[in-house]
């Protein structure tokens, strides 16, 4: 049997623990069976965090969202050129995440946030060279369940009165985000197998099949 070639990129946002990597799996699997080429590109990575302390500690560089958003922009730019590649070459891409995370967090946090919105959009550019996703789906679970399943999954992060109020805003700005963009927003508190559906009936209506 050979394989089927199509270039689309479909993009996955939401926040950690929204369910993003199952979703991606699962839609991997349909698109396998039917014979797409495809692949599953990230740029972020839990061990990077370890990994980016030693550097700015080791260099003294001050351990601020700046520094953390230029050292996640070289990741950004390797999950661009693997997706470009793997688009030209008739794939499929599926990405955990893409440029609308940036977005929301740069716009509207840190110091970025405080400069004109352009320089965002400048540094994004740089990144992405704003390729834009066919789809981008939003997978929308409010932070205290996302927080919850990230327990479950084994992670020890704290959730304080600051943290819950962190989370908050950036839950509300991606919506607004979505909305702004004409991201595909699902319930992501539904059970698993019902937002594969949605999300599978949705992408092989756009691919035809
Ligand atoms: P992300 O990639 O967005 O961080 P994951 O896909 O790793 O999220 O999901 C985080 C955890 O939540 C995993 O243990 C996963 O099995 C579970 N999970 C994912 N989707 C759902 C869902 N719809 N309902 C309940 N648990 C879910």
């Amino acid at each position: 049997m050979v394989p089927k070639s199509k270039r689309f990129l479909i993009a996955f946002e939401g926040i950690d623990g929204s369910g993003k990597t199952t979703q991606i799996i699962l839609l991997k699997e349909e698109l396998d069976r039917l014979l797409y080429q495809t692949l599953i590109t990230k740029a972020k990575k839990p061990s990077q965090e370890t990994a980016f302390k030693k550097f700015l500690k080791t260099f003294e560089i001050a351990s601020d969202s700046l520094s953390y958003m230029f050292l996640y922009q070289a990741l950004h730019r390797k999950q661009f050129e693997k997706t470009v590649a793997a688009l030209e070459n008739g794939n499929i891409v599926l990405a955990d995440r893409w440029s609308g995370s940036f977005f929301v967090y740069h716009l509207n946090f840190g110091p970025l946030s405080k400069g004109p919105r352009e320089h965002v959009a400048l540094l994004n550019t740089l990144a992405f060279e704003n390729l834009k996703p066919d789809m981008t789906f939003l997978l929308d679970v409010p932070p205290q369940i996302a927080f919850e399943r990230r327990v479950r999954r084994g992670e020890t992060d704290t959730f304080d009165a600051d943290t819950v109020c962190f989370y908050e805003a950036v839950h509300e700005k991606c919506r607004a985000f979505a909305e702004e963009n004409g991201w595909i927003v699902i319930d992501g508190t539904l059970p698993i197998e019902t937002i594969h559906r949605q999300i599978w009936d949705m992408v092989s209506e756009k691919l035809g099949q």
